[in-house]
């Protein structure tokens, strides 16, 4: 007899994952090295270690490890928030009237909102580890900042976080979060350090970037001793700590039998996307099993679908190293109507060789039909979205509803990446019918490509 899948598929404490998984291990096509912007050469694990911790070099640069056991102090700390619940959205089902099946994991349930805290407390654990005083690291609406702070507080470590100046200004509540988890919490650009100097003689007034951000965070960060730099998404490191939503998520199915026929995820940098496909993605890349992947991405910030695959610089102070990947130029910033985060203009490298490699889709969708669809799901579902999340709804429902003209019962499991309380500006916007979309013209766009670095090798 076929068993009645519940609401909530929970998982025991004990099927915690006990070790992550490293999608690299099973790709053929590895994604390309990080280079040095200087030489243009792969860069060595001495010279990324003066940016990142050791151990999380190790596991920068390691494609062929399949699996990588989560250490126990990590794992205890999964325990205060985890497993994530898998939710069987019957409610949403019902009010779509599709046949299709439709389930989500929540990755909310944490004060920093997000899965951000899945990466965070492996990235802090291993800086203590090492002994250091504290890392840096940048935030743009402040989910990131938040998730280290909570993990830096756990382990006694400082933090100093680079917020992106509009947002420091706009989402007082969220820099407040990170204070009180003892997070020191600077502007960007400020004038602290000499790339946030040099970005503000230049730009006067500017209200910041991620890409400014994150150049600030990391001349601290290598100017400093005993402190390194973490980054929140993009890596590969990162994409490693994230495979606990995809693990946790495929146990929980199959204790059901249940397959997704379609994979649904937002995609800012990559790292939940990243995570919660992993599993699948390795059986599709062994070949044992299909699936449909989709990557949702704003249409004012198209990294996949309009960028080119290129190396390109991570930050606006191109001091970072040069990664290859899906990318707008890293002097591109996103209308200034746009609201639904997301923004970064690159995208993981992980990913994007696997896109190249046609392993999956990706979709991009306007800001009005993404609230539409954060509404319609906070209505029937009762969980308020994050904004980012609502892309992943906005795709999820679309394809169910193509379900409903077909008739197809098809599988659907989509991220739910967070919750979106202190998004309300960007809510309010859209409940006065203030909210407007902006798709760049491919004028605009030519002006950050026109940033892409120039090289032999690098032609795209
Ligand atoms: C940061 C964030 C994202 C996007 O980042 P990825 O690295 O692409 O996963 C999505 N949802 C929420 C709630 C976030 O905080």
């Amino acid at each position: 007899m076929k068993q009645e899948i519940p609401y909530k598929i929970y998982l025991a404490e004990n099927e915690i994952p006990d070790s992550w998984y490293n999608l690299r291990a099973d790709m053929k096509n590895k994604p390309a090295p990080l280079l040095s912007p200087g030489t243009l050469q792969p860069l060595t694990a001495e010279e990324l270690s003066g940016i990142f911790c050791k151990e999380l070099v190790e596991q920068e640069l390691d494609d062929t490890t399949p699996y990588i056991a989560i250490p126990e102090e990590i794992r205890n700390f999964y325990k205060m928030y985890r497993p994530a619940p898998l939710v069987r959205a019957y409610c949403l089902e019902k009010a779509l009237g599709t046949p299709a099946h439709i389930y989500y994991k929540f990755e909310g349930n944490n004060t920093s909102g997000s899965h951000k805290l899945n990466s965070a407390i492996a990235q802090a654990y291993y800086a203590k580890k090492q002994g250091l005083k504290g890392v840096t690291t940048e935030t743009g609406a402040g989910q990131w900042g938040t998730a280290l702070s909570m993990a830096c507080a756990y382990l006694g470590l400082d933090c100093k976080v680079f917020m992106v100046k509009v947002s420091y200004e706009q989402k007082p509540f969220r820099r407040e979060v990170m204070r009180t988890y003892g997070a020191d919490v600077t502007p960007s650009p400020s004038m602290k350090t000499e790339v946030g100097r040099k970005i503000l003689e230049a730009h006067p007034g500017t209200t910041g970037s991620l890409g400014c951000a994150i150049s600030e965070a990391v001349e601290v960060a290598t100017q400093n001793e005993g402190y390194r730099y973490v980054l929140g998404s993009v890596l590969n490191q990162v994409l490693l700590h994230q495979s606990v939503i995809g693990l946790e998520a495929k146990k929980a199915l199959d204790k059901y039998g249940v397959t997704p026929d379609i994979i649904i995820g937002c995609a800012g940098g990559g790292s939940n996307l990243g995570g919660l496909i992993a599993p699948f993605m390795g059986e599709k890349l062994r070949g044992e099993k299909d699936y449909r992947i989709i990557a949702v991405e704003p249409a004012s910030c198209p990294s996949f679908t309009r960028g080119k695959f290129a190396y390109d610089f991570c930050d606006t102070g191109m001091i970072c190293p040069l990664a290859k990947m899906y990318t707008l130029g890293s002097g591109f910033i996103p209308s200034a109507n746009h609201a639904g985060g997301l923004r970064f203009h690159g995208m993981s490298s992980t990913l994007s060789q696997l896109y190249h490699d046609g392993y999956m889709e990706a979709t991009s969708v306007e800001q009005t039909s993404v609230f539409e669809a954060a509404e319609f799901f906070a209505r029937t579902e009762g969980i308020l979205p994050a904004p980012e999340s609502s892309h992943a709804i906005r795709v999820a429902i679309d394809e169910a509803l193509k379900c409903k003209e077909t008739g197809e019962e098809k599988n659907i499991l989509f991220g739910l990446t967070g919750t979106g309380y202190f998004d309300m500006v960007a809510y309010e916007k859209f409940n006065d019918g203030v909210m407007s979309d902006y798709i760049p013209t491919d004028e605009d766009l030519e002006k950050g490509f026109a940033g892409i670095p120039k090289f032999p090798g690098n032609e795209f």
